[in-house]
């Protein structure tokens, strides 16, 4: 008899965008034959675990039917694109969201979806992702070699796909909610004084993914490419995924991600590259001046007459009275749900004539929700053990206890400034843990490298200092550089600090 297989479905969301009706399906989807709850996924997918591989037609067959889709949530190909969930409709915020939307739709493999719908509602074409004009428009010229595979059927990725996942986040300048650096392709879009997309900067070759002990893997950072006009801004995607289509390592799939043939050949050789495939100008890049980590948490105004608000959520974990309290907010409202990269949720398009007894209804929701201190509101954790089978050590089950434990140490130290904290049980670095000001990645059974230096707004690497460190010591081994950053005379962010003394010094307090 077969064993009872139970599956992981993660659905395709760009800019984690759930649209009521298919959330509505989904939550009660994972009462009837999941496991009762919903996790948002750091790249702003819901997941979906326990599923029975039994079920899995009913399941997957409903989402679709619903307007979701899970097709290229996972694999060897484009993965879910993100972009800011807050639906402002202002700045370059619309831009952003419709090219998001526009690269999932061009980056979608052609001849699998048709499979897809075969396989899973029973081959009902109407349910194929419609793209837009532009889209279409790129896509035809797909037969100009060498973005071509030469695959009919397949043409941007042929039949063997990508060496490797791949990543696309797009922004405006200024908001970093998408962990910008981390991605195969980051885009920075600038909009004109009428919201129409004037252009991007580019930037590749950022990825989170490595192994303990081998020093070939690593994660980096993404390189300026260049600036790249708005009607040339599809083609410029279509390109680079073509180019690392091509020359991507297809031997050694550690070795895979886009990150490594740019670190190993150089961002010169891959500018030149490039204009092989792409044929428009690639220009100095703009400025986009500061950049922070937008949460969008709390109320906001979205439009002239609609509000969204966004409620903080620990590990993208909804369960229990909170799922069961925003299922009836959703049902009586209709709300539009986005998830951000933080694993938070914002319920969108609330009317003005609705806002005051939303906010009573709301209230009952709060009262179920966790209650948030300031270092939980920007923490993230994977879900490691039980759920992940890569996993070595805890990260979601034990993370309220290490949060609460790093918000004691800094009360006890009277630090009251916050810190960038993330969490993962192995190297693949799922929640990102390499940006953070404190990173801890797992290592052993309750043992955690302890990586440092990250910035709050996520735009520098963080550097490994201790490579397993028992999660027993944690205040043990942070309390000397806690105070050494409490005394240092200035108020520079904990990142900050580490990077500002060096190394040396890092380690002499750490005690090595
Ligand atoms: Fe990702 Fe590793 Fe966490 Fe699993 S244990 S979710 S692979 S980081």
């Amino acid at each position: 008899q077969e064993k009872d297989w139970q599956m992981m479905l993660r659905l395709r969301n760009p800019g984690g965008r759930v649209p009521a009706q298919l959330y509505l399906a989904i939550d009660k989807l994972s009462e009837q034959l999941g496991n009762g709850t919903l996790r948002i996924s750091t790249r702003q997918a819901f997941q979906m675990h326990g599923i029975p591989k039994i079920h899995l037609h009913e399941v997957i067959g409903t989402i679709i039917r619903n307007l979701g889709s899970t097709l290229s949530a996972c694999g060897d190909i484009n993965r879910n694109v993100m972009a800011p969930a807050a639906p402002f409709e202002w700045g370059g915020y619309p831009a952003a969201r419709k090219l998001a939307d526009e690269i999932a739709d061009l980056l979608a493999p052609q001849a699998a979806e048709g499979s897809y719908l075969d396989l899973w509602v029973d081959g009902d074409l109407s349910y194929r992702i419609k793209p837009s004009v532009l889209v279409e428009k790129v896509r035809s010229r797909q037969k100009n070699v060498p973005i071509f595979s030469g695959e009919e059927d397949e043409p941007l990725y042929g039949i063997t796909f990508l060496p490797r996942k791949f990543k696309v986040g797009v922004t405006v300048p200024g908001d970093n909610s998408i962990d910008l650096l981390t991605q195969d392709i980051g885009l920075v879009a600038f909009a004109d004084s009428s919201g129409k997309l004037e252009g991007c900067n580019v930037y590749v070759g950022g990825g989170m993914g490595r192994t303990h002990n081998k020093e070939e893997t690593f994660a980096r950072t993404a390189d300026p490419l260049g600036y790249v006009e708005g009607e040339n801004v599809l083609d410029l995607v279509q390109s680079i995924l073509a180019l690392q289509r091509d020359y991507g390592n297809r031997q050694v799939r550690r070795h895979a991600r886009m990150k490594y043939l740019i670190n190993e050949r150089g961002i010169v050789w891959f500018k030149q590259k490039i204009a092989e495939y792409f044929k428009g100008p690639l220009k100095r890049m703009r400025l986009e001046g500061n950049t922070k980590l937008s949460d969008y948490l709390g109320w906001h105004k979205q439009s002239n007459s609609l509000w969204f608000v966004g409620l903080p959520l620990l590990c993208g974990r909804l369960g229990g009275e909170l799922k069961k309290e925003l299922r009836s907010l959703v049902e009586k409202y209709q709300v539009e749900i986005r998830l951000t990269a933080n694993q938070d949720l914002l319920l969108c398009n609330i009317e003005d004539n609705d806002l005051d007894q939303f906010k009573v209804d709301l209230a009952n929701v709060y009262e179920s929700a966790q209650s948030f201190t300031p270092l939980a509101r920007h923490a993230i954790a994977c879900p490691a053990l039980p759920t992940c089978g890569l996993a070595i050590t805890e990260s979601e089950r034990i993370f309220p206890k290490v949060l609460d434990r790093l918000d004691a140490l800094l009360s006890d130290l009277d630090i009251e400034t916050n810190i960038l904290v993330r969490m993962t049980g192995c190297p693949n670095g799922c929640a990102r843990p390499y940006m953070a000001e404190l990173g801890l990645v797992g290592s052993g059974v309750d043992q955690y490298q302890l990586w440092l230096g990250g910035t709050p707004n996520l735009m520098r690497l963080a550097k490994p200092y201790l490579q397993r460190m028992p999660l027993d010591e944690l205040e043990i081994v942070l309390r000397p550089l806690f105070s050494g950053w409490r005394e240092s005379s200035n108020d520079r962010s904990f990142g900050d600090y580490i990077e500002d003394i060096g190394e040396a010094n890092v380690l002499q307090l750490l005690g090595m």
